[in-house]
């Protein structure tokens, strides 16, 4: 049983493939610079032994389609894959679903078509993601194939999270409202911090920090998004590594008149040039730890604002929960630095918060608990893997389709009561 997860961005392309009755990964690799000089892909699998294996290709890819093909041929090559009758299912990352999609969905015409209509919403990423799943269709016409959306997890948050104090109408009319990303990783987190701490996820009050290059903070509570730090865009919430995170909007009109800024500017600028990058000039957060470290007071000071931010909404959506039963790191920084879960947990023992250092400190690439044996919150660092939470809602959105037609997921079934429209349709108040 298995199953291509895909991952299609403007120049590159990343996939894994998973055999979903063990859960475990044959193989996975990144095709970067598509479309541009220096295409080249690296493929981790294994070797007719069994044993671990890379390869690297470098040659022309001109496209997406090249790309795919690329793909399947070392797939094929390589053993992982001897004929596409062996997939059950393609899944595809979708970053943007809008209120269209509210869980993971058989593509079909009309589904290609409403996330086309997403795209204002997600005008980087959607249609990098749309030409994957197209040229996906194309080769492999007779696979299965679901779009699993990076929002939907964040559809479960109530109108007082979601609405933004503004007129009502640019919700209704443009659909500007909080929608959430990062929402694989926090589902993810979410159930495998249950499996952790022995309990059932519905019982479980948790604050997932998903702390990687873009960042997010995610208030679960009985498994369910209540509240996200990532709002219409991902440029809200925490500081980043380049973008700047929550920011008082009148900073923009600021820079427009009195800076003589272009919006396109200003969009790079808090997008690309802000956050860690801004603060100090570097946006990886190990470069940033090793110039704190070395005394450079511009890289101290960004990470001392980075980690009283992770805190700040930990503050807040402690008081939105009203009880935590854990907190969970999670993600490149989440997992690998005690110095950031150390400074985001610091002074919070009023809250119920305290760190064993020694735990805190443990180098284990494996899930782990770092709360110090008084502490009423429990801490636990949960490495994420966004790509097989999309290959196990792969699996189920294709067995739920197929064991009923009309149920939720299957291309053609209708609508649930309460489902809210498709974007571009105007949005009434719920
Ligand atoms: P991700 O987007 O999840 O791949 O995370 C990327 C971020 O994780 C970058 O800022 C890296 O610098 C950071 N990162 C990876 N390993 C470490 C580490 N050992 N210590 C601190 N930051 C790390």
């Amino acid at each position: 049983m298995k199953v291509l997860v895909i991952n299609s961005g403007s120049s590159s392309l990343k996939y894994e493939l998973f055999e979903m009755r063990q859960r475990t990964s044959l193989a996975r690799g990144l095709l970067e610079r598509i479309g541009e000089p220096g295409s080249r892909l690296l493929h981790h699998g294994r070797d007719s032994a069994g044993q671990a294996d890379e390869l690297v290709r470098e040659q022309p890819v001109p496209d997406h389609r090249a790309a795919l093909r690329l793909v399947q041929t070392v797939l094929h090559q390589t053993g992982a894959i001897a004929d596409s009758a062996e997939l059950l299912g393609i899944g595809h990352r979708v970053v943007h679903g809008g209120e269209a999609f509210q869980q993971p969905t058989l593509i079909n015409q009309r589904v290609l078509e409403a996330i086309r209509r997403q795209i204002p919403l997600a005008p980087l990423h959607n249609p990098a993601n749309l030409l994957g799943i197209e040229v996906a269709l194309a080769e492999y016409a007779h696979v299965p194939q679901v779009a699993v959306f990076d929002t939907a997890f964040h559809h479960t948050l109530p109108p007082h999270a979601w609405h933004y104090a503004l007129p009502a109408e640019l919700y209704q009319r443009h659909g500007i409202r909080r929608y959430g990303f990062h929402g694989t990783s926090h589902q993810y987190v979410s159930g495998r911090a249950a499996e952790i701490l022995g309990r059932p996820l519905i019982e479980l009050n948790l604050i997932v920090l998903h702390l990687g290059n873009g960042a997010s903070a995610t208030a679960v509570r009985g498994g369910r998004s209540v509240d996200t730090s990532m709002g219409f865009t991902p440029l809200e919430g925490l500081m980043m590594g380049t973008r700047c995170g929550d920011l008082d909007p009148a900073v923009i009109f600021f820079l427009t008149r009195d800076a003589g800024l272009s919006i396109d500017q200003i969009d790079a600028l808090l997008n690309k040039d802000s956050g860690l990058r801004g603060v100090c000039g570097a946006n990886d957060m190990r470069e940033v730890l090793r110039r704190a470290a070395a005394g450079d007071p511009r890289a101290q000071l960004a990470v001392e604002m980075y980690c009283y931010r992770v805190k700040k909404y930990v503050g807040a959506y402690m008081a939105a929960l009203g009880h935590v039963d854990a907190i969970v790191f999670t993600a490149g920084i989440g997992e690998n630095s005690a110095e950031v879960r150390a400074g985001s947990c610091r002074d919070l023992d009023g809250l119920g918060i305290s760190l064993d250092p020694a735990r805190n400190a443990s180098s284990s690439g494996g899930p782990r608990a770092i709360h110090s044996d008084g502490s009423r919150v429990q801490v636990l660092v949960v490495p994420t893997d966004e790509e097989l939470e999309i290959a196990a809602q792969t699996v189920a959105c294709i067995q739920a389709a197929s064991d009923a037609p009309g149920a939720p997921g299957a291309p053609d079934a209708p609508r649930q009561p309460g489902a809210r429209g498709e974007a571009g349709e105007v949005r009434g108040e719920r």
